[in-house]
């Protein structure tokens, strides 16, 4: 049976994801679409459940140290499908699980109410609803987006038009502490290729002098707002730029943005955003004093306003760099499979923990393995 474009998209009950799946159709030879009107409609299971991860090492950035973290998992089922999200609360943006947990709950409702193929509609809805906690938003909009994924029964890169070959390689983060120990992480992480270092307290150059005695990587730094003047953190860069460092992320407090652009003038080497920077809306006054963004699902509230994000900054001329929290597989996966969009990736959230309940994309030698299970690929114990 072939049917016309205009009868698939009536029969599939949506005009959001018609092209995309009619066009993956068409030059197949594939006869009736596969999805049933009713589907994406049919009563709503939801879970949330929150779970311990344990941190290999202990974590120090130049804001703070743990050992652990608690991340909020939600299940969604609908129609026989099932889809996976996580929240990974941060300190910084004033999150825990208890707040993370609870705005799910008030916002859960969203999902009940809407046909789950409408999922613009349902991001709109859920930007309204959740205005802080945006790791609840994430964990929601992930979930969503793997049932699509899983619901037309492809992989989340496929519905997103990349081809696995443009994804860059991973960097793996060494956190700050002793340089012993730093030495030890160095060495262990020896199959990646790319280091990303912490800096941003008082002993960077002994940080970085540890990491340059075992390695001759190419490291990119992050300095997660530690430096608080503006001649202070050029010093610095400048100094990092002598010892082969490929660029540097937030090098001050986010809302320092004229004195981050007095300090890109001078650094030459690229400047990043991280903290500074949480959703679309934010890019545009960033522009002037950063090369680039590091867009998280976190920040941005999942994957929708990721993809939004990614063509923003691209057509600000800007670089970009798909980065994570502590996180299990089920984010980082879902992270990972926008990574052909970008120029650099910093993903290593479960690589980092040594009990990820889950597994889905791989890195090997710090290149993204796909597999090619629908939506985010990811499978594990709730
Ligand atoms: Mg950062």
């Amino acid at each position: 049976m072939n049917l016309s474009r205009k009868q698939f998209l009536s029969l599939s009950g949506t005009t959001v994801l018609g092209f995309s799946f009619f066009n993956a159709l068409s030059g197949t030879g594939a006869a009736a679409p596969l999805i049933k009107s009713t589907i994406g409609n049919g009563k709503m299971k939801i879970d949330i459940k929150t779970k311990k991860l344990i941190l290999e090492h202990t974590w120090t950035i130049s804001r703070n140290s743990s050992n652990f973290k608690n991340n909020v998992f939600v299940r969604i089922e609908r129609d026989g499908i099932v889809g996976f999200g996580e929240a990974a609360p941060n300190v910084r943006y004033g999150e825990n699980a208890e707040l993370t947990t609870q705005k799910i709950k008030n916002a859960e409702q969203v999902l009940r109410e809407n046909n789950l193929f409408h999922f613009v509609n349902i991001k709109d809805a859920l930007d309204s609803a959740i205005l802080k906690q945006s790791c609840a938003k994430a964990a929601l909009d992930i979930a969503l987006m793997d049932w699509i994924g899983k619901a037309l029964n492809v992989p989340l890169y496929k519905y997103y038009g990349l081809n696995t070959a443009d994804a860059p390689l991973t960097s793996f983060s060494i956190g700050i502490d002793t340089p012993e120990v730093i030495k030890e992480k160095v060495r262990e992480a020896a199959p990646y290729p790319l280091l990303k270092v912490k800096v941003g307290k008082p002993n960077d150059e002994e940080i970085i002098g540890a990491v340059r005695s075992v390695t001759d990587k190419p490291i990119r730094v992050d300095a997660n707002e530690g430096w608080k003047t503006k001649e202070e953190a050029l010093e610095r860069i400048l100094w990092l730029k002598s010892q082969g460092v490929e660029f540097i992320e937030q090098p001050m407090p986010s809302d320092m943005i004229e004195e981050t652009a007095w300090v890109r003038e001078r650094a030459g080497i690229p400047i990043v955003a991280d903290e500074a920077v949480k959703t679309a809306a934010d890019i545009p006054k960033l522009a002037k004093a950063y090369d680039g963004i590091n867009i998280k699902l976190m920040k941005s509230g999942g994957i929708q306003e990721a993809v939004r994000m990614i063509g923003m900054a691209k057509s600000l001329g800007m670089k970009i760099m798909l980065g994570c929290m502590i996180e299990s597989s089920v984010a980082i996966s879902a992270a990972a499979h926008l990574t052909p969009f970008v120029d650099w990736a910093d993903l290593d959230g479960n690589l980092l923990i040594k009990n990820d309940p889950f597994h889905g994309v791989k890195v090997d030698k710090g290149r993204f393995v796909f597999n090619d299970k629908p939506g985010l690929g990811v499978e594990g114990d709730f």
